[in-house]
Order: C-alpha cells, then structure tokens, then sequence
C-alpha cells in the first residue's frame, strides 16, 4: 500500500524546492500526536522541526482539535467582502493586544508571503496617497528571507535566494550586509553607516525597510543585536521610511518574548504574522499596520487598499488561531521555551569539538548547528530517521525550533541525534 502510495506520490506530486521527477527521500506520514510523527512502516520519529516554525503546540492537540470542530459546525468559510464574523473580529482585537499599540489594524491573508505582498503594497500605496508616489523601492537585509511570490523573492537576499533565476522581472531593491552583533551585544553605529549611506542617498525613492527582527530565519538562521533595530528605527525615523517587520517566523514566542520585536521594544508601521498563527494547524498570516498607514491609504486617491484574498479572514482558520493564542498564553510558555533553549544549547554543545562544525548557536527555542560546508539531504536524511527524528537541514545549517510541548528527554533525543549524526559527515 505505501509502495503504492510513494509510487503515485513520485508520479504525480511535486514537493517544495524539489526536482519533479527525483525529489530525493520521501517520508511517509501517516497521523502525528504530540511531538511524534507517525510513519507509514509503523516507527515514529520526534519531531524537531514544528512543520516549518508552526506546530508550537505539536500535533493532534485536543483543545485546538475541540475549537476546529466548533467552528466546523457553524461554518468554515464566507467571503469577506462585505460580511463580517467572530473569529475575524475577535482575533484582529487579539493581535492588536498583544502587539505595540501603534499597530491597531488588521488585514488577514492566506499565507505567509502573501502578508509580505500586503506589506510591501501599503507601503508603496501609502506614499501614492501621501502625494510621493516615487517611494516605490524597499531596503532589505542580505541573508534575510521573506517568502517566494515575486514581492517578497525581491526582498529575499539575492545569493541565496532565486535572483539569479527570476532576476530580470523581480523589482530592483536595495540590499545592506544584516547586522553582525551579536544578540546580547550593543550594535556598534558603524553597523548602520551603509544603511545610512544608502538612505541618504535615495530616501526619495525608498517606500519601507524590511527585516526579520533579531533572528533571520531560512535565509541563514542568523540572530542579531535587538539594539540594531532600535538604530534602525531612528534612521527610518530621520528618512521619511516606513519600518516594516517579518515576524512570520518569529511571532508566537519562538525567541523567548512573544514578538522579537519585544527584545528591542521597537514598533514598526507595518508587522507580518504567519506560520505558527494558527498552532500550524492550516494557513492564516496578517498584515498589520498603525493608524498613519491605515488612514492614509484610506484617504488617497483609491480610497482603498487594494488586495482581497478570496480565503480572506478565514473563519475556521481564525477559530483555529484564537484557540492557539488562548492556549499558549494560558501556560507558563516563556519557562517552556527557555528550558527547551537551555537543553537545546546543552545538547548541541558536544558538537563544537567537531572538525566539521563552524558554530553552535540557540536562542530561545531555535538551536542551531552550522557546518563548513553544504548538507547532502539525500544523506543526513535516512541517518535522522533510523535515530527516530525529523530534522531538515537546508544549506550548511542543521537545526532544530521543537514544538514547545516537547519534554526534556525527547530534546535530549534530538540533540544527541544531530551531534551523531553531524559526527558521522
Ligand atoms: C516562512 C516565511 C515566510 C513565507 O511564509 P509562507 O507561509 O511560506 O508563504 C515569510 N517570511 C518569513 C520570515 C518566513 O519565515
């Protein structure tokens, strides 16, 4: 039956950021409970990936499972043009809470890059309205990553990200080195000299900024100096440019506060949310932005913003979220994610003694092994599975970012697995 299945999977499906016809080593799933993942051949490997950020409450969970459920029942989509509903109004008022009180309106989407096309639309549309209609051009950070339609590819750091494919219809942006203080260290003023340059420059041109706060996630897993964007915000301040913040990534307390952008206590114009939104249960983001955006947009010469999702404001999608933000803020979640990040750090430690390891690194729930050259998937991922975990490494990074509900003797698991596994290459 699972040869079947693998058969018509290599037949007819197309995996991401993989060749159609040998997409490399398949895995099939079967259910997931918890932190295990269940495989068709009857093992079960621990999970050390959160599918991608987003499961931070594992899978299966009975609380989330009862809120789908409810929902379900009333209904699980209505356009949203012109009609309004619970879930969208009661989760809009919830992220407007929890995030800076500057940022007080909400636009929902069906994913994480389209919340980027949102973004980077009201910024553009929000100089259009304000009569500079020339401030078109972003500034992003090289190594940062912001997801793949053509908005956000141009604003993904142009190495590491598909400029070289799609070059010549991607927007021109502007691109500065990320910072390279460390997250516990000032950032010395030297680090922004060349956004500063830049901005001096062309400030006329220049709609917004936009960085991953303190951890650049699939562009490199690099953490930064919280100080950078306090920096960066009074530049952006001084220039006439919108600040805009990725925290598709890192929202829902996956770096030790609920949003990065609390390391720095910095409020951006416009925040993206994503990923762990919905405890990964299904694809939601939001764009969220304050009241000069909104009202700028709203008083210009459209008169409106223009974008609208057809899933927009989802409503099983957000039921789905509001469960998971309940849920999370009902446990004590920052001790969780510093024991996870202490043990995390711990275990990968033994790795530095390799000859193969260029740097260990963690911050709250994300540990990190950096090695000198790339990673073969093709490789590593049978060495993880027979060890009874799932890690996915892209690049010269292994790393790990567990769902907040795994206990210490699976993190012990999943850390002696990739410092074997790493002492193997
Ligand atoms: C994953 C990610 C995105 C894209 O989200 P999708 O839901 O995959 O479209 C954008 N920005 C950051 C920082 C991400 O990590």
């Amino acid at each position: 039956m699972w040869d079947k299945l693998l058969a018509e999977d290599h037949a007819h499906v197309w995996h991401p950021y993989a060749a159609a016809s040998d997409p490399g080593v398949i895995v099939p799933v079967t259910s997931a409970s918890g932190v295990r993942l269940q495989l068709a051949d009857g093992r079960e490997l621990i999970d050390g990936m959160a599918s991608w950020w987003c499961a931070i409450h594992g899978y299966n969970h009975p609380v989330i499972n009862r809120a789908v459920s409810k929902q379900l029942e009333k209904m699980s989509h209505v356009m949203f043009g012109g009609i309004t509903h619970p879930p969208a109004v009661k989760l809009a008022k919830m992220l407007t809470d929890l995030t800076p009180a500057s940022l007080n309106r909400v636009f929902f989407s069906d994913s994480g890059s389209v919340a980027v096309e949102v973004a980077l639309k009201m910024a553009i549309q929000y100089w259009h309205a304000s009569g500079r209609p020339e401030k078109q051009k972003m500034v992003a950070l090289r190594s940062g990553y912001h997801g793949d339609t053509f908005g956000a590819m141009s604003v993904c750091d142009p190495v590491t990200g598909m400029h070289h494919l799609f070059g010549d219809v991607l927007p021109k942006q502007f691109f500065v080195a990320a910072p390279d203080a460390a997250f516990d260290a000032e950032c010395p003023e030297s680090e922004l000299h060349e956004i500063g340059d830049l901005l001096t420059e062309h400030h006329n041109d220049i709609a917004a900024v936009i960085v991953e706060p303190v951890v650049q996630g699939a562009g490199g897993m690099h953490f930064y100096s919280p100080d950078y964007l306090r920096k960066l915000r009074a530049l952006c301040d001084a220039f006439d440019v919108l600040l805009i913040f990725d925290e598709i990534a890192t929202g829902f307390g996956r770096t030790g506060k609920l949003f990065a952008l609390e390391h720095a206590q910095v409020e951006p114009d416009i925040l993206c949310l994503g990923k762990s939104l919905t405890g990964g249960y299904m694809t939601l983001a939001a764009t969220l932005c304050n009241s000069r955006i909104a009202e700028g947009i709203s008083d210009g010469e459209a008169g409106a913003f223009m974008h609208g999702p057809t899933f927009m404001g989802n409503p099983l999608a957000c039921a789905t979220a509001i469960a998971s933000i309940k849920l999370l803020l009902s446990q004590p979640w920052q001790r969780t994610v510093e024991r996870i990040g202490s043990e995390l750090a711990a275990g990968l430690a033994p790795a530095r003694e390799l000859d193969q390891v260029a740097q260990v690194r963690s911050l709250g729930a994300i540990g990190v092994i950096e090695l000198n050259s790339p990673v073969d998937l093709r490789q590593v991922t049978p060495m993880f599975v027979e060890r009874g975990v799932w890690v996915r490494p892209f690049g010269k990074l292994i790393y790990a970012m567990p769902p907040y509900v795994m206990n210490s003797e699976d993190v012990a698991t999943l850390t002696a697995a990739m410092v074997d596994v790493v002492a193997q290459l």
